[in-house]
């Protein structure tokens, strides 16, 4: 049986963050994922935004680490490589209802010290953003909102957290957790493993985690969300996030100016529904709104729709919780139970929260070895010519071209590979192959011969994303 101090549950954003934050510490980390590579849960569709916290009510942890992850975004894009771009975000109105919940907004903003923000008429707005619809009452503007590819995020955790000495099991389930003298005994499908302590950041699985040995209060209500991607060659994309807020109270919109250049519009919601199928309905409420806000964008351009599920934490009365859930059931044992938006902003803090909590509980000094720098891989794209150039000469690969939309090397995607990479998908997640106009129709065939090459299977084995194994399993659905 593997034995380690903390086992952690789910590799999604916030399994891949608290497993960094307790490298902090001296303690010996395990990270527990069902699936063949890590953030391929609710951490692969969202909306991307690192929002400023000016919605989230005063007093509350959610409203405290918003505000305090918006404002260490940089250095920790920094410190794991990562593309951030702070965009700022103009949430906009189109009457004196939405225009009166933007200067509530604002003020909640102003208490709980979110800096910069402005409330603006319509015609300042557009003059801000000339693509915004003319219609527009007024806008609150928040320059601290930013945007960040939440996949790229969320793997530069994991290997941070690797590099720093956390183990990465892949393929393996959590199907059963028992007390024992030390702690907990974990059963997986890949055999035992004995812990001090558990962080159960499995998504939307993480009612049924905590139901393995403890009730769980709060259950998840899934339900699912549609987005549209436009390549980033359209005309009249803006260069702020814009946010929509409805007369009606309804539902919101975003259109957010991604880091890979594309646009991002969305999303739609649909209750009750589970699936990761787009829905026709879905995507034209997205368009219809999209029409409204940036009357000038042409949605010919789309190149893709998905959609993502949210985990929505319900009491028993089927009333939904509007806080974070963050349970703790036993002594050394830490649930985070359906934490939807702002979970992408706030994965770093929640590691940092979890960290410390558990390292109180179990006695762990902080751990002077710990290197919060991950390298990223390097991009032959971003680079002047000059160093182009020294870089083909020491690896050729660097200058064969897989991927012509978003200009992707040979030798980057080899890399993707040595670093975890196991399918077409995984591979996209790294370095955006596949991610631009063609979506990956004329570079997919190589994509799948280098990782044959690099895995040591036959191109027929390959797959085009993970297993497609169920982390809706056990009734929430299908992936
Ligand atoms: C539609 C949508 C839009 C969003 N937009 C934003 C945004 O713009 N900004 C923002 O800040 N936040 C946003 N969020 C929130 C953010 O995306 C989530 O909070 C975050 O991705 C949650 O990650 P997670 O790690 O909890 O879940 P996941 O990514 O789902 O990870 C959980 C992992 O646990 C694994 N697992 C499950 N069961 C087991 C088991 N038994 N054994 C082992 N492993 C298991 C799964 O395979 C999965 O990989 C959005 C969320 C949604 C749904």
């Amino acid at each position: 049986m593997k034995s380690y101090d903390v086992a952690v549950i789910g590799g999604g954003l916030l399994g891949c963050f608290a497993a960094r934050n307790l490298c902090r510490r001296k303690l010996h980390i395990a990270l527990l994922e069902a699936r063949e590579d890590v953030c391929t849960g609710i951490s692969r569709a969202n909306t991307a935004i690192i929002y400023p916290g000016y919605d989230h009510k005063p007093g509350t942890l959610k409203a405290e680490l918003c505000v305090r992850a918006n404002a260490r975004f940089d250095a920790l894009c920094r410190e794991l490589d990562v593309s951030f771009s702070r965009c700022g975000s103009l949430r906009v109105s189109f009457g004196e209802k939405a225009d009166a919940v933007l200067r509530k907004k604002y003020e909640n903003g102003l208490l709980l010290g979110v800096p910069g923000l402005r409330l603006l008429s319509g015609e300042d707005a557009q003059r801000m953003e000339p693509s915004l619809a003319e219609s527009i009452s007024s806008a609150l503007y928040a320059p601290t909102a930013g945007t960040v590819n939440p996949w790229e995020l969320g793997i530069a955790a994991c290997e941070n957290a690797a590099a720093n000495g956390a183990a990465l099991f892949l393929s393996t389930r959590v199907l059963g957790i028992r007390r024992t003298e030390q702690g907990y005994q974990i059963e997986t499908d890949r055999g035992h493993f004995s812990c001090r302590a558990v962080v159960n950041c499995a998504g939307l699985q993480a009612d049924r985690v905590q139901e393995l040995l403890f009730p769980s209060p709060v259950h998840i209500a899934p339900d699912a969300a549609d987005y549209l991607i436009l390549d980033k060659a359209t005309g009249n994309k803006p260069s702020h996030i814009i946010q929509y807020e409805p007369e009606d109270g309804g539902k919101g919109f975003n259109a957010v100016p991604t880091v890979e250049g594309s646009l991002l519009l969305g999303p739609s919601e649909r209750e009750n529904e589970t699936d990761f199928a787009v829905s026709a309905a879905g995507l034209s409420f997205v368009r219809e709104r999209a029409g409204q806000v940036l009357p000038g964008l042409d949605l010919n351009d789309t190149i893709r729709s998905f959609a993502a599920v949210r985990p929505n934490p319900q009491r028993p009365d089927g009333s939904s919780i509007g806080s974070f859930v963050i349970e703790h059931p036993g002594l050394a044992f830490w649930s985070l139970i359906g934490i939807k938006t702002p979970g992408l902003t706030c994965a770093d803090e929640l590691g940092r929260y979890l960290a410390d909590k558990l390292a109180a509980e179990l006695g762990a000094e902080e751990n002077p070895a710990f290197d919060p720098c991950r390298p990223g891989i390097r991009r032959a794209r971003e680079l002047p010519l000059s160093q182009r150039a020294a870089l083909v000469r020491e690896n050729p690969e660097y200058g064969e071209i897989v991927c012509h939309c978003e200009e992707v090397t040979k030798a980057e995607i080899r890399e993707t590979i040595r670093r975890g990479a196991v399918s077409v998908d995984g591979v996209k997640r790294r370095v955006g192959a596949g991610m631009g106009r063609c979506q990956g129709s004329r570079c997919e065939r190589t994509v799948m011969e280098l990782l044959a090459e690099e895995l040591g299977v036959p191109v027929t084995a390959v797959r085009k994303d993970g297993p497609g194994s169920e982390i809706l399993e056990g009734g929430h659905g299908k992936n």
